[in-house]
């Protein structure tokens, strides 16, 4: 892919709105736009300034818009950039796209102008990874966590370690270089204890991953329990709208898609329940493979039944439920209908009782949720991984510092040191992006929307 040149796309959504805004970058930013735009040189105008004109094609008036200029490298890119805002007609949009490509412009690849940034130093590759996830944020905390690791959190850490990390890799090398003399340049105990303060960093790393990640993707739930005893309702309950259908029919709800709500700021997920949902025996369900894993994912499984159903039932789907060993929620609808022995006898059970149709319970389900995830307390304010690329490589970092830990007082093995030093490096490289391949940044960038 070529770096130097001139790209262009709409950085708004598609679609008509009041306006678009269409964002050049590169060395020929400004004299692209300036020379379909009368009003002003374009290229007399400082950094940071807004201007009124018109945009011509020929003599054909396309559009009045107003041009950002952000020169080089007081810019998003680090390269000239000029923003044009436009009128949100798709025609238009096209017609200024297509002028400007016509003049020079390229069309932009998915995520370019981030991957401009990055190789331009705009900010490290975990930080541009971070900026996806900002934009594709729906709750507060994926916000937050995003928005810490875009503002640099997690790449500073690293890289302080890094750093120390390097001096002790350039000091071993030294020895290698005067293995004649038998020297120690590397103090021993210091490279333990670096080694051992960094593993501690990164276990504390990849094991807030679990929480990053459900963060960032959401809390899988599955909701299992017979045919008609009021998931979909429960489900709209909860949503605050009617999104799943709910029917009178046993076995009719074939809601399969995955519903999203929020609560406490925290996005929970009900995975897709495809033949989990309306499963009248658990113990029947867990001999199914597929039905199996998409329990396995969840994070909690929500067993419901009503007041159609016995005691000796309920407690028997409950023990089928424990052999999963996954934290469970018992859950008795249709409060409404219980006599007072049947709740009593349930009482036993340890249960939450709702009346999903007329909406009673359900802020103590969702104080329950909450507590059962044990995430009402997260602190976003510390770095979480939320990326399984990030986790990967922090676990191939701390496996190689194991291996320095093994060697660190065997003399003989500084080579053998010196490569398992490079090898954390290397991998700790890869998360902020100072080791890169072609492959990895276009797997990472690929996976923008253009214009980002
Ligand atoms: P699903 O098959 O488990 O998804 O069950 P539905 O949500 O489709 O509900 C089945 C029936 O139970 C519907 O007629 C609901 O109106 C009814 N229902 C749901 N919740 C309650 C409740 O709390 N009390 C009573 N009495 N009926 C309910
Ligand atoms: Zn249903």
């Amino acid at each position: 892919m070529n770096h130097q040149d001139t790209i262009i796309a709409l950085s708004t959504p598609q679609g008509s709105g009041a306006i678009g805004v269409i964002r050049l970058s590169g060395p020929d930013a400004i004299s692209l736009a300036n020379s379909v735009f009368s009003g002003k040189d374009l290229e007399k105008q400082d950094s940071h300034t807004l201007h009124f004109g018109l945009i011509k094609d020929g003599e054909q008036l396309v559009d009045e818009v107003v041009a950002g200029l952000f020169v080089a490298p007081k810019s998003y890119t680090k390269e000239n950039v000029v923003e044009i805002s436009c009128h949100g007609s798709n025609y238009i949009i096209q017609q200024i796209i297509n002028l400007l490509i016509s003049k020079g412009a390229r069309a932009a690849k998915p995520g370019e102008f981030t991957l401009r940034a990055f190789l331009n130093g705009a900010f490290d590759l975990s930080q541009a990874e971070a900026v996806a996830d900002l934009i594709a944020s729906n709750s507060k905390a994926s916000h937050d966590v995003a928005m810490q690791q875009m503002r640099g959190g997690f790449a500073h850490e690293l890289k302080a370690l890094r750093e120390q990390l390097i001096q002790f890799a350039s000091m071993i090398e030294l020895e290698l270089d005067f293995a004649e003399e038998d020297v120690e340049f590397a103090n021993r105990e210091q490279l333990r204890n670096l080694v051992t303060k960094i593993n501690h960093v990164l276990n504390r790393l990849i094991s807030s991953f679990e929480m990053g990640n459900v963060i960032k993707n959401g809390v899988p739930i599955v909701i299992a329990g017979r045919p008609n005893v009021g998931k979909s309702t429960l489900l709209n309950a909860l949503l605050n709208e009617e999104r799943a259908i709910v029917s009178d029919i046993a076995g009719t709800t074939r809601d399969t898609i995955e519903d999203e709500l929020t609560i406490g700021g925290i996005v929970f997920r009900f995975i897709d329940t495809a033949g989990i949902r309306d499963t009248a025996d658990i113990i029947e369900a867990l001999g199914v493979e597929r039905t199996l894993e998409k329990m396995k994912q969840a994070k909690l499984i929500i067993y419901m039944a009503d007041a159609a159903q016995t005691v000796a039932e309920i407690e028997e789907q409950v023990r089928g439920l424990q052999q999963l060993a996954i934290p469970y929620l018992i859950l008795i609808n249709k409060a409404d209908l219980l006599s007072p022995a049947q709740r009593e006898a349930l009482m036993k059970l340890d249960v939450v009782f709702i009346s999903a149709k007329d909406k009673l319970g359900i802020d103590e389900l969702k104080e329950t949720l909450l507590a059962q995830v044990n995430l009402h307390h997260i602190n976003t304010s510390e770095t979480l991984v939320t990326n399984i690329r990030h986790v990967e490589a922090l676990k191939q970092t701390e496996n190689a510092l194991q291996r320095v830990l093994a060697n660190v007082d065997n003399p003989v093995t500084s080579d053998f040191l010196a490569m398992d030093i490079k090898q954390a490096l290397h991998y700790l490289g890869e998360i902020t992006g100072t080791v890169t391949t072609d492959d990895l940044l276009e797997n990472i960038f690929t996976k923008f929307c253009i214009g980002k």
